[in-house]
């Protein structure tokens, strides 16, 4: 027999016993079901963070008490974010404010062409298209989309190739150990847009292949404002400063600079630490859970989800492939004839339930899909329950069968 693990939380968050007002008058218990835009902290981080506010100060130069302590967790963190992601050991960790910016300093330190998947959140999209970024158009299957990729790859070279690890809009996945084969036998590395993997699987960069991870702090249940690029240290070492300032150079004259190599080269300013610190405690702690009753607690959400959702009349999960192995808990979907954001205005204003709507950051994957307007997406997290599902499942059955 199959123990699942879904009816109930894997670990504890904050806010999990949030109740918020409802447009009937009454009030609900607030059913969190957009945690891949932005996960709840974890109780262990909301601990931390408390713990550190008294004693935060500059880090690296401060010669006071709480600047040694702010410097200690600051450096150390880069050790427990390493570890978590099993990181080479001459890898570096670069610490930025999310993905986003951790995928645009890549961008810019790649020394060649970039190829990428139709598929991308606009996060590992943009930043190669103002550079030299060449999309491959991925097929109805995994398997045909990377027999294009190793067709590109042989027809003319890079030095990168760029995935999702999972998709924002799907939460499939790709094959990524399959991927850094092909890629590093034409000569290329590969990067790994991790915002939506990382909080759902464990990610091994040694066992994968994967040179460079980009993730965001929060979306694996730490506060906002820490990223984290972690990869390859020898492009990163000579690569443009992510930002011009005190910490990134070893010497300024008046018409020029020494730039330190990275990490330090692209952290200039005062560093985020407490958002680190959170980041690092993060995960840490997801660190601790058992991969695969990780996974399976994931897993039998989104099919608890999709299984329902199929099951009423007009509404349609997305998928890109027919053929992916695996898919985290991430599920958008639309409704025949119905606007996106009314279902999801009557999902919160009516039952306190938080579900995303729109295009999702993706819009060339949107309209791959046919998908004209606004859909919507259901995310889960390690705090997410059966009840969670069949909370939404129940409303959305009530507003098909007697509307908003
Ligand atoms: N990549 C993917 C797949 C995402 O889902 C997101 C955010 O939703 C990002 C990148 C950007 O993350 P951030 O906004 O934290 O930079």
């Amino acid at each position: 027999m199959t123990v699942t693990v879904a009816d109930r939380s894997l670990l504890g968050v904050v806010g999990s016993s949030l109740r918020v007002p409802l447009v009937t008058g009454g009030e609900s218990r607030y059913v969190n079901l957009d945690q891949a835009a932005s996960a709840p902290a974890l109780t262990a981080v909301a601990e931390h963070v408390a713990e550190l506010l008294p004693l935060y100060a500059s880090v690296h130069r401060g010669a006071g008490y709480a600047s040694q302590v702010s410097t200690s967790v600051y450096e150390s963190a880069r050790g427990i974010v390493g570890g978590f992601v099993n990181a080479r050991e001459n890898d570096v960790v670069v610490f930025t404010r999310n993905t986003t910016e951790a995928l645009g300093l890549l961008a810019s330190a790649v020394p060649g062409e970039t190829v990428l998947l139709d598929i991308e959140h606009h996060a590992n999209l943009l930043p190669w298209q103002r550079g030299s970024g060449r999309i491959v158009l991925s097929a109805d299957t995994v398997a045909e989309t990377l027999e294009r990729l190793d067709a590109e790859l042989a027809a003319r070279p890079a030095a990168l190739v760029t995935v999702t690890g999972a998709s924002n809009v799907t939460g499939e996945t790709l094959p990524l150990r399959a991927i850094a084969t092909i890629a590093h036998r034409r000569g290329a590395r590969l990067a790994v847009d991790g915002a939506q993997l990382v909080p759902h699987r464990r990610v091994d960069l040694l066992r994968d292949g994967i040179d460079y991870l980009a993730f965001s702090g929060h979306k694996i249940y730490a506060p906002f404002g820490a990223g984290v690029l972690v990869g390859r240290k020898d492009w990163l070492d000579v690569a443009p400063p992510l930002l011009q300032g005190g910490g990134a150079v070893a010497e300024v004259t008046l018409h020029g600079a020494t730039w330190h190599p990275a990490p330090a080269r692209h952290e200039a300013g005062s560093p985020n630490v407490v958002g680190v610190a959170a980041l690092a405690r993060a995960v840490s702690e997801i660190g601790r859970l058992d991969a695969d009753a990780w996974a399976d607690h994931d897993r039998a959400l989104r099919t608890r989800l999709i299984t329902g959702l199929e099951a009423l009349p007009g509404v349609h999960p997305h998928r890109i492939f027919s053929d992916s192995a695996d898919a985290v808990g991430v599920v958008s979907f639309s409704i025949d004839g119905t606007d996106a954001r009314l279902v999801a205005a009557y999902l919160s204003a009516e039952h306190g339930i938080g579900v995303r709507d729109g295009r999702f950051c993706a819009h060339p994957l949107l309209a791959k899909l046919g998908i004209d307007g606004p859909a919507l997406r259901a995310s889960f997290g390690v705090g997410s329950t059966e009840a969670d599902v069949d909370a939404l499942l129940g409303a959305l059955t009530l507003f098909l069968t007697s509307g908003p």
